[in-house]
């Protein structure tokens, strides 16, 4: 963790003591990773007694991240897609920006132009390929770790107010924090190191009820999405000859099974359980776009294949993208095609290299 040192927590330090205003971003469409990560530093800044923190998002969370949000007040959560005008003038005047769990403005959608623009300070804690270095006051960027969330408490608990003692952090920063890498690593199913368990380890200790986010994240959605999750599996996936497995959502499906947002989360993830099956990828039909998400097994890359085929990128193993409408496919029902046809360009050319 090579951004970890005394003298970049003690930048972050000083940062934080002389900024007045602060504000916290993630990228578009926020995970648990980007919601545990944002709430977990906010309730630490405002334990650091920082009056004015904000969070900022491009548009809203899926309703079972609920339970991040419920103690913060409304004036200090905005969307910026609802309330674009305050939201600007708000990262305008932001002396200090956080950017969590992304690698370059463009991934906060809406929210691009005015980071770029503000002369607000700006901090990178994120764990994914290919950060933009040069756009951040002061990066923390590592790969090898299970989440934005992880990340954050290596710094967390490095600060001064911390001490190393995971106890000391307020409690919903410490909740947060399970929360998000929780979610990143598929409930430990995936992109744990020793760190990850550690991390859990110490926030078990200092009293974090893992039951209760466990029951908040998996056990409150409405029986819609089990029943969409069957007909995806059953009537939707096809499987190539090349071992990639693929769904199309179009929006007559998402109206059908009445799907909001996160009511996908985790499917695209089921297909890599098939022995034959190399990568899995999920298309979903969105406003004039179709919205990709891509996962593979050890030895092939989503990353490179999201960046190369789906506009887009990620990490080793789950990344995501976008088809543009008319410019990629001319629409929804071109999809499969062209799924199949590029994946298996790259799983090919793939091979020759080997
Ligand atoms: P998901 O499939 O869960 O939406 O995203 C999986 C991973 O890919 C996440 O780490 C996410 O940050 C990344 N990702 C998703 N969409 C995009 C995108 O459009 N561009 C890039 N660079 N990464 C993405
Ligand atoms: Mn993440």
């Amino acid at each position: 963790m090579q951004d970890i040192n005394t003298s970049n927590i003690q930048a972050l330090e000083s940062m934080i003591l002389e900024a007045r205003k602060v504000s916290i971003v993630t990228h578009q469409k926020p995970d648990g990773d980007a919601m545990g990560s944002c709430t977990a530093l906010y309730h630490f800044l405002r334990m650091c007694g920082k009056d004015s923190v904000r969070i900022i998002l491009n548009d809203r969370p899926p309703q079972n991240l609920g339970f991040l949000t419920s103690d913060i007040p409304v004036e200090n959560l905005l969307f910026f897609q609802e309330m674009q005008d305050t939201a600007e003038i708000l990262i305008r005047d932001s002396d200090l920006i956080f950017c969590l769990d992304f690698n370059a403005f463009h991934r906060t959608d809406k929210m691009e132009k005015a980071l770029e623009t503000t002369k607000a300070r700006k901090i990178l804690i994120d764990h994914h390929l290919n950060p933009d270095r040069t756009a951040f006051d002061l990066s923390f960027s590592e790969t090898e770790i299970s989440s934005a969330s992880e990340l954050l408490y290596q710094i967390l608990i490095r600060t001064s107010s911390i001490g190393m003692d995971a106890t000391t952090l307020p409690p919903q920063s410490a909740t947060a924090l399970m929360t998000g890498m929780t979610t990143d690593t598929n409930n430990f199913g995936n992109s744990t190191y020793p760190s990850t368990f550690l991390m859990a380890s110490d926030l078990l200790a200092a009293g974090v009820d893992r039951d209760a986010i466990l029951s908040q994240l998996y056990n409150q959605h409405g029986e819609n999405r089990l029943r969409l999750m069957g007909h995806m599996m059953k009537d939707l996936l096809t499987i190539t000859d090349d071992g990639v497995a693929y769904i199309v959502l179009d929006k007559a499906d998402q109206e059908r099974y009445s799907v909001s947002e996160g009511d996908t989360e985790g499917f695209v993830n089921m297909p890599l359980s098939i022995a034959r099956v190399r990568m899995s990828i999920l298309a979903k039909e969105d406003n004039g776009r179709i919205r990709i998400s891509v996962r593979s097994k050890k030895g092939t890359s989503a990353n490179e294949c999201a960046r190369a085929y789906f506009n887009g990128g990620g990490h080793e193993n789950a990344a995501g993208g976008r088809l543009n409408i008319p410019e990629d496919v001319p629409g929804v029902d071109s999809v499969a095609e062209y799924i199949e046809r590029q994946t298996h360009t790259y799983l090919n050319q793939e091979n020759e290299n080997l």
